[in-house]
């Protein structure tokens, strides 16, 4: 097999279409049951040989990713050679498309990006299963960054079931100025669940029906997140973004993950086009996208 000495890989957003959020466990994880859903918004890895690890990032929110190897696709890339017992000397560029510490699990797809790069740029020849089982060492969204589709997560949110949805979904994705911290959006749930903790994590199955009958109407009905309260309490502002959606004829609207990015469901693509123009007309996000799911999870778009 001739060798390669560059691979791109892309791997997708996602947005968290159900996010019921247990007790905190005693290694200080939330238990969760989530439903995730990958979009057509990427972030492309490229890994090359080198005389050593290096990183650079560039795009949207470049200034705020580390560069040295506590960045997401660095210690992926670590833990494959380690695992593998190969040499970890590659350049990593990263391109961002997925919006930085917006709750869109982009630093996962990176991580996820790279354990694909690296498995085809050392012809590894390892199966998505052994892929995932590294992915679950470097955080719980990871492996979803290699699952893509739409899945259920428990666990963490690392231990994946895919989940029958038919058709796509158009969505708008609200980007918030700033981002947020995910352990602080954590922190500040146990904060106001003034109750005590949960004893039972709410339950997928309306999102789930919607997803197999393919209905818009229903799904955006059905979306929630448990963690919601916690992001507006932290970022008051989303409140007002959440209202001006539905306002604007979204079929429904959720923070994604711990925020502060917010996806608002359209009927259709023209009509996600429009509530993204609109959306952005009222000075109540930073920017908004457009995107359509589910997406694939990591997959190889250039080797060289
Ligand atoms: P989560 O996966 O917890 O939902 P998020 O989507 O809110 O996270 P990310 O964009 O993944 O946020 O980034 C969270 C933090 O991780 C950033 O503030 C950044 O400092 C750090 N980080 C490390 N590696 C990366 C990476 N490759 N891309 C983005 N952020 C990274």
């Amino acid at each position: 097999m001739p060798t390669v000495d560059t691979v791109t890989v892309r791997a997708p957003a996602k947005v968290n279409l159900h996010l019921g959020v247990g007790a905190r466990r005693d290694d200080g994880f939330h238990d969760l049951t989530t439903v995730f859903h990958a979009i057509s918004l990427f972030d492309e890895v490229t890994v090359s040989r080198s005389d050593a690890l290096t990183v650079v990032v560039e795009g949207d929110g470049a200034a705020d990713v580390p560069v040295d190897t506590s960045n997401l696709a660095a210690r992926a890339v670590l833990a494959l050679a380690e695992a593998t017992g190969s040499t970890p000397d590659v350049a990593i560029h990263v391109r961002k498309g997925i919006p930085v510490a917006g709750g869109c699990a982009g630093g996962s797809a990176d991580a996820a990006a790279a354990l694909v790069g690296c498995d085809a740029l050392w012809g590894l020849g390892l199966s998505r299963d052994e892929l995932i089982e590294i992915a679950a060492t470097l955080g719980s969204d990871v492996p979803f960054g290699l699952h893509g589709g739409t899945a259920l997560g428990t666990g963490r949110g690392e231990r994946l079931t895919s989940v029958l949805a038919a058709g796509t979904f158009s969505w708008v994705l609200a980007l918030a100025e700033g981002g947020l911290s995910t352990p602080e959006v954590y922190g500040e749930l146990d904060r106001l669940r003034v109750d005590g903790p949960v004893t039972v994590v709410s339950d997928p199955s309306d999102v789930l029906a919607a997803l197999r009958q393919g209905s818009a109407v229903q799904l955006g009905k059905a979306l929630s997140n448990d963690l919601q309260p916690a992001a507006v309490s932290l970022k008051p502002e989303l409140r007002k973004l959440l209202a001006v959606g539905e306002d604007l004829g979204a079929l429904g609207g959720v923070v994604s993950g711990s925020g502060p990015t917010v996806a608002f469901l359209g009927r259709d693509a023209a009509h996600a086009t429009a509530l993204a123009a609109a959306l952005a007309g009222q000075g109540v996000c930073r920017t908004v996208r457009v995107a359509e799911g589910p997406a694939l999870g990591a997959r190889v778009v250039r080797s060289l």
